[in-house]
This record gives C-alpha cells, structure tokens and sequence, in this order.
C-alpha cells in the first residue's frame, strides 16, 4: 500500500502531559486521570494520512490503560507496545515498509529516541518540548530535529499549511 502521508507518534509526553500527570509509584491511580494534550483528539480526527502510535512500556500493561483512558486508540491504523526503546526503531520500519509514505513525519519529546530513529531513517522529525526531556540537547546531528514545538497545537498549524503547499 502506497499513502500520502504517514505520522509516527510517541505517547507520553507526546499526547498528553506524563510528567506532571504520572507520579513513580502511582501509576496505577494517575492513569486513571490523565487527559490528552490540547488539540490531540481533534489532529488525529481530521489527519487524512496514516497514524501510528509507537510507545515503549514500563510498566506491564500501563501503555495500554493509558491508550484506553486518553480515548486515542480508534484514531491509529497501527498500535505498537514496545519492550525496548531500541524497538521503537524497527517499528517505524515496520510501518514503512507496510505504507510505503510519500512524507513521513515523526513526532516525540525526547532527542534521543524518536527522533534520533526518525532522523536515521530519513524522516522529518518534530521535537514537542515538553516535560522531563525538554532541556535535552542534541548530542550529535541525529539528534537534531527538523522542527521544534512547545505545544502539541502548533501541529495544527504546521499542518494546515503542509496541506496548502
Ligand atoms: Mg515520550
């Protein structure tokens, strides 16, 4: 299957606010309170191209319950629980490989993961700033994203004009 455009998204930090709505030790009470960011669920719902939600997990069936409270899950074509953070990578190629994107945007809060794979596989990269990773700095070029948000919104307007050009 060949598509337009594809958008791998991380979870945490990404779609909604886990630094300050996830305490260590807590989880199994703040999960069941947490809210997606802003203009989440109305991105995802008018997006035209393919998404996929790639999140690693912590702790045993936390990614899931928060997938199921943030209410996103019917919004993704592909869903992927990771074990490792290095599997993040080979999901992405995964996903791919499976729709062949003419433009395939990554977006993730932290440098040394998304969009450090991002960058590796040649893909445009947005860097949300947001929460326990937004002081990280680049640590070599791989590092550096193509672009750089603060707020989840500013996709919408990143998007809209994507849509004109
Ligand atoms: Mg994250």
């Amino acid at each position: 299957m060949r598509v337009d455009q594809l958008i791998l998204f991380d979870l945490d930090d990404t779609l909604f606010d886990s630094s300050s709505q996830m305490r260590a030790g807590h989880e199994q009470e703040d999960v069941q309170r947490i809210v997606p960011f802003p203009g989440v669920l109305s991105f995802l719902a008018s997006f035209p191209g393919k998404k996929a939600l790639v999140t690693k997990e912590t702790v045993l069936g936390l990614q899931q319950q928060k997938i199921t409270v943030l209410g996103v899950g019917r919004f993704f074509d592909d869903v992927f629980i990771c074990q490792t953070i290095e599997e993040k990578k080979s999901r992405f190629r995964q996903v791919l490989a499976k729709y062949h994107p003419e433009k395939c945007w990554v977006v993730g809060d932290r440098l040394d993961a998304e969009i450090r794979f991002g960058n590796e596989l040649g893909l445009k990269t947005i860097w949300l700033c947001h929460g326990k990773h937004r002081e990280q700095k680049p640590q070599n070029g791989l590092e550096v994203p193509d672009a750089q948000i603060s707020r989840f919104t500013e996709l919408h307007t990143m998007f809209s004009s994507e849509g004109r050009s």
